[in-house]
């Protein structure tokens, strides 16, 4: 006796929907408007739930993209939303000054047919006299190939069988828009990082925007053409990631690095074989990676100790595997030159990533916690370099890095990291002459502390993970 006193009210609710929703329909035409409603016919009840109201929403947005560039000049962005319990429409109107009833079915009708999700939803177009407009053609059915007119009439499938489907149907497309949407701003974040980083000017011995710091063989420019030759790479390794199933990260570090051998590559092209981004290319491609990973699995959010456990969890061993094992050899990199002569303190860019970034996590971000306004873009040019100049002193105090320890020794690195923390006591009291020193010293000296910029870049990339991602 309940259930049935449930479902009548149900009944009676959807009705009651229904006739509001018509009502409406023709209290909007009456002002010489074709409408164009959109809606999910869901069978059963309840007729919408988070994932049916997410697709409705990327559906709305795709769909006023389409006309808007289908109807330029005719589609006046108009529209309306509404929730019942027939669930949510939205209706588009066009004047009927514009364009006619038949044009509008029959972009909506293309519309449908060109999306891959265009059997779930329904766009129906009423003229500006109130008088449905049809195109004609059966709808094909959804789960089999049948017309759905067919599939209705006859049952073939069942309530739950279609409801099943249809909401399985549009979380897989929610998901992949979410995808995308989250390999096109975990990338952006790492080229804005570099990006930022090389600006900053002035700084000590590194090229930036005005100056070749203590560098003959590369300039602003330079760097440039390599982030532009190396950017579209992120979206790669992003994707990497996006795919990458299963919980265990052992075995995808050398997948990232043949990526990453690809963006070395394209580096040396575009640079004329100057490298300008080797250490950040390593560094970042693991970052975008692990981003990616912490911000799916915590939907939404990211969350820095887990990105550098991530971090961890992808190099670990590497330096056992890698530097421990070296030989005496004219061709080792800097890097691993670094490690024979100075052991762990010499570990350089893959020390920092098997340990997830401690210079990042100790020393930058409780830094920028402190001092940074999380809104960049409401700072000026000067005023971001006021507050990055101190963060870039931070990471040189505490960093060993192995570009200075490679071309100097362990008395120069010391004696930068003093420096440095002086430079940056007096910065954040206004005086800024000591950092105008440090960077005349660096740039005669030919001192370039360019793993502290590398580690730079990462410290904004993790605060951009954690500021910027809000559509997520
Ligand atoms: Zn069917």
């Amino acid at each position: 006796m309940q259930k049935s006193n449930d479902t009548n009210s149900i009944i009676s609710a959807l009705l009651e929907a229904r006739e509001s929703r018509w009502n409406t329909k023709l209290s909007l035409v009456k002002y010489g408007w074709h409408l164009v409603s959109l809606q999910l016919n869901v069978p059963g009840y309840p007729k919408s739930s988070e994932c049916s109201e997410q697709f409705m929403r990327l559906i709305e947005n795709e769909f006023e993209r389409y006309l808007i560039c289908r109807a330029i000049g005719k589609y006046k962005k108009e529209k309306k939303k509404a929730k019942d319990a027939a669930g949510e429409w939205i209706a588009f109107l066009v004047p009927e000054a514009n364009m006619g009833a038949q044009e509008l079915k029959d972009l909506t009708e293309a519309f449908e047919e060109s999306h891959e999700y265009g059997r779930l939803i329904d766009l129906d177009v009423l003229d500006s006299k109130g008088k449905a407009i049809s195109s004609g053609k059966a709808k094909r059915c959804f789960i089999c190939d049948e017309s759905a007119a067919f599939c209705r009439n006859s049952r073939t499938h069942t309530i739950e069988e279609v409801r099943k489907n249809m909401f399985h149907k549009m979380e897989t497309y929610n998901e992949l828009c979410y995808d995308a949407e989250l390999v096109s701003s975990v990338s952006k974040y790492a080229l804005k990082a570099m990006m930022y980083e090389v600006a900053l000017s002035p700084k000590p011995g590194l090229v930036c925007r005005a100056s070749q710091g203590c560098h003959t063989d590369m300039d602003y420019r330079t760097f440039m053409d390599s982030m532009v030759a190396i950017s579209p790479f992120f979206q790669d390794i992003a994707q990497l990631a996006i795919e990458h199933k299963g919980n265990d990260l052992s075995n995808v570090l050398p997948d990232i690095r043949e990526i990453g051998l690809l963006m070395e590559a394209a580096m040396t092209k575009a640079t004329f074989g100057v490298n300008t981004h080797k250490g950040a290319i390593f560094l970042l491609a693991i970052s975008v990676f692990a981003a990616i990973r912490v911000i799916k699995k915590k939907k939404g959010v990211f969350k820095s100790n887990l990105f550098s456990s991530v971090v961890q969890q992808i190099t670990r061993g590497v330096i056992q595997r890698e530097l421990c094992s070296l030989k005496e050899s004219s061709s080792l990199s800097h890097g691993e030159v670094c490690f024979m002569k100075y052991g762990l303190q010499g570990a350089g860019a893959r020390g920092e990533a098997e340990q997830g970034f401690p210079t990042v996590m100790h020393h930058a971000l409780p830094f920028m916690k402190e001092h940074f306004n999380d809104q960049f873009n409401k700072l000026t040019d000067k005023e971001l370099a006021n507050q990055l100049i101190p963060l870039l002193l931070k990471i040189i105090a505490n960093n060993n890095d192995t570009n200075v320890l490679f071309r100097h020794d362990k008395t120069i690195l010391e004696t930068l990291k003093q420096k440095a923390t002086m430079a940056m006591e007096a910065f954040q009291r206004g005086e800024t002459s000591i950092y105008t020193e440090l960077v005349a010293w660096c740039n005669e000296n030919k001192i370039s502390p360019g793993g502290s910029a590398d580690l730079l870049a990462i410290s904004l990339f993790v605060h951009f993970c954690q500021t910027d991602t809000t559509v997520l």
